[in-house]
């Protein structure tokens, strides 16, 4: 595996989008510019905004989320919901990989205090059968070492089996999550949570929630890719 391992760095790779020689990187120069990026978004919920970034979208506040801040890397929009798709379902790493270095860029793009550990969204056990790996704590693990901040996976969990939230409603998102997640006591302030895509943000409140009354002061979204609603 470690030979693998070595191998992977050392061999030229291609582009995950193009297909075309990308040198050391799985994206190559054009692809990567062309990505769209959430460079310009609300501090707290990291939906795009049209002015200036690190402000406060008006639904923020007028109704916050629980969550105290978002650094979202990507808009999910084509071609990063293909980058996602292969990353989470059909376990491409190289995905992964393109994916965690951009959110680990836009974070350090980010000033402020530093999360104390990161929290993966949780599968359940279930779920994590059949799919056989979380892509969430995949990118938490990516995150971990170069911002030197642990991961502490098995913080929070899911106690029970839910639908995937994908064509689901907003109001029925909410209610499929409800109670789904369940953290151990812990004596951490600021905790960032981590997972690949922010769609209407019902499942990062609900985890959120759990953060927040076993102690956490402060809850971060690092997410590789925020849904953008019209
Ligand atoms: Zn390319
Ligand atoms: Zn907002």
């Amino acid at each position: 595996m470690r030979v693998k391992q070595l191998l992977d760095q050392l061999l030229p790779r291609h582009c995950v989008l193009c297909g075309l020689f990308s040198g050391c990187e799985n994206l190559c120069p054009p692809c990567a510019a062309e990505l769209p990026y959430n460079t310009c978004a609300c501090a707290q919920c990291g939906l795009p905004l049209p002015a200036q970034p690190d402000k406060i979208c008006g639904a923020c506040l007028k109704k916050p989320p629980p969550w105290d801040e978002t650094v979202a890397g990507l808009k999910y929009q084509f071609p990063v919901d293909r980058l996602v798709c292969r990353f989470k379902y059909n376990r491409n790493l190289a995905c992964g990989q393109a994916l965690g270095r951009i959110l680990l860029e836009a974070i350090h793009n980010k000033s402020g205090p530093r999360p104390q550990a990161i929290v993966p969204v949780p599968l359940h056990r279930s779920r994590l059968f059949t799919r056989t790996f979380n892509q969430a704590l995949m990118l938490a693990h990516q995150l971990s070492k170069p911002l030197e901040i642990p991961v502490h996976h098995a913080l929070l969990i899911r106690t029970r089996r839910t639908r995937a939230q994908s064509g689901l409603d907003s109001s029925q998102r909410r209610k499929n999550v409800r109670g789904a997640f369940a953290c151990h006591r812990h004596g951490l302030k600021h905790v960032a949570i981590v997972d690949d895509v922010m769609t209407t943000g019902r499942t990062l409140e609900e985890c959120t929630r759990s953060l927040k009354r076993a102690g956490a002061e402060s809850v971060t979204a690092w997410v590789a890719a925020r849904a953008v609603y019209k």
